[in-house]
């Protein structure tokens, strides 16, 4: 017997999602997790993933914003396949560019008698609103250009008098839909304003853009934010009035911090997109961690390329929860686990392109050779949590450290006891010939002289690296000498002066 479960049945229906950033400033990387989902399901059911430009608000456009938002989708590989720059089937891409569009449907909402014609100005409406604050109701329209007879409003449009198109939202109904995680939902529509549809510039509100968008753009499956779900009644009348049949609704749980019961704040970190490319998170890291973030596999497996994740996504699978826990510990956690596990190449060529386009500092290496940079790389990594930490991990290959002399006292019994554990090591690493240093001859000879001083391992090989690097914590010290060079070892010993 053949049983279709749900993800065959998903994989037989070719999905067509879409993401729908606004121009108003940097992306949250809740969007990039929204996408992340979005571009698994068009990905693994051969359909796919439409990228909208949602600029219809003007007051709030932020010059520079589009090109920032398309970089740092397309840093994160999840490729569109209709939108800006790609074009398709379905263009312009940017909701600017199609207000004809709008217009029309919303005058065919108005031809329905569904959406109506209103010229009230900010002075009546702000009043409206202050009467109903004062008998405690939540302020709404109070649908008084409904009334207003066919003759008022040719006379009004005739004279050129400012208006906006609202839809009119029915009393003593409830709305209910659908959605794919939550379930069912309903709203009563007496808590739903009428809602402005087309503004008075002629652009349209985000509530008719998206709904006209989604339906002309064949949208199967809309994935958004909670933050969404109080528009949702909204999109849900006016697909009822347009006769349209609707995407599936897909409402996320939002992200909040670790112990705390509010969205993500500055106050712990990044909460754009490009913030956390900026701080030195891998991309692939930051894509791991966030398949989790509503989805649970039911498994103990952690670590997912973007392909297997295609595979395995599915919607059954997405927690109910209103918000689910951005945990930065764990984020950190993948992203050093993903700087050690990448061949050491592409990890070089990654932190190559993170120092060109995210890094504000510049980087150390840059004056030495490639086979050695690989070769600190290679070392320093095990430390590594992010791109970021690479100068810090690995400055005293490059350059002579600072070197606080009461710290280095503290390592043996006094000033004296140092300086003759720092001078018996220059003879010691004097006599080691070019050939011989290498990391197998120099721990062998620098644990034979140990025992001949008797020298506590800690007391005497802490004094070295400190001296040599500066730091306390560094890769195996003859890894670190053996790098270094005969030279520059003896160097920077005999330049130490307690
Ligand atoms: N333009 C909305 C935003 O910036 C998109 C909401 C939606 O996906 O429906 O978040």
């Amino acid at each position: 017997m053949l049983v279709l479960n749900f993800r065959d049945k998903i994989q037989v229906m070719k999905m067509r999602t879409r993401m729908a950033p606004s121009p108003t400033g940097e992306i949250h990387v809740g969007s990039i997790r929204t996408l992340l989902y979005d571009y698994a399901l068009a990905k693994q059911s051969g359909g796919e993933l439409i990228l909208r430009i949602e600029d219809t608000d003007q007051s709030r456009y932020v010059k520079g914003s589009v090109e920032r938002i398309l970089k740092v989708i397309k840093d994160f590989g999840l490729n569109w396949d209709e939108g800006p720059e790609v074009g398709g089937p379905h263009s312009p891409y940017f909701q600017s560019q199609r207000l004809d569009i709008y217009k029309k449907y919303a005058l065919e909402l108005v031809e329905k008698g569904v959406a109506y014609y209103c010229f009230c100005d900010e002075d009546r409406l702000e009043k409206v609103r202050e009467d109903q604050k004062r008998l405690g109701a939540v302020p709404k329209y109070d649908k008084f250009c409904l009334n207003l007879s066919k003759e008022d409003i040719e006379k009004n449009l005739k004279e050129g008098k400012p208006y906006v198109i609202r839809l009119n939202v029915p009393k003593d109904e409830m709305i209910e839909f659908e959605d794919a995680i939550i379930g069912k939902v309903s709203f009563p529509s007496n808590d739903v304003d009428d809602q402005v549809l087309l503004k008075s510039d002629g652009f349209p509100t985000y509530h008719l853009a998206v709904v006209v968008d989604d339906h002309l753009m064949g949208i199967t499956h809309a994935l958004r934010g909670r933050e969404w779900l109080p528009s949702t009644p909204k999109h849900i009348l006016l697909y009822k009035y347009f006769g349209w049949e609707m995407p599936k609704f897909v409402h996320l749980p939002l992200l909040r911090e670790v112990d705390s019961t509010k969205k993500l704040s500055k106050r712990f970190g990044s909460v754009h997109a490009m913030g956390f490319l900026e701080d030195g998170y891998l991309p692939e890291a930051l894509l791991n961690f966030m398949m989790f973030l509503g989805w649970n596999p039911g498994t103990e497996r952690e670590i997912y390329s973007l392909e297997d994740f295609i595979k395995d996504f599915s919607l059954d699978k997405v927690q109910k929860s209103e918000m689910v826990a951005f945990d930065r510990q764990k984020l950190l956690w993948f992203n050093g686990m993903y700087i050690r596990n990448l061949p050491l190449e592409e990890l070089w060529r990654k932190l190559n392109s993170w120092y060109k386009e995210y890094s504000k500092d510049k980087p150390k290496f840059s004056k030495s050779t490639e086979p050695f940079n690989l070769k600190v790389l290679d070392l320093v990594r095990e430390r590594m949590k992010k791109l970021s930490e690479f100068n810090d991990l690995s400055e005293y290959f490059y350059e002579k450290p600072k070197v606080d002399k009461d710290a280095v006292i503290k390592f043996s019994e006094n000033k004296d006891r140092a300086k003759e554990i720092i001078d018996n090591f220059i003879s010691v690493y004097e006599n080691v010939s070019s050939e011989n240093w290498n990391i197998e001859y120099l721990d062998k000879i620098s644990h034979e002289k140990l025992t001949e001083f008797s020298y506590k391992p800690k007391e005497a090989f802490m004094t070295i690296r400190f001296v040599v690097t500066g730091k306390d914590h560094t890769p195996p010290l003859f890894d670190v000498l053996g790098l270094i060079g005969k030279d520059e070892v003896l160097d920077r010993l005999r330049k130490f002066k307690l």
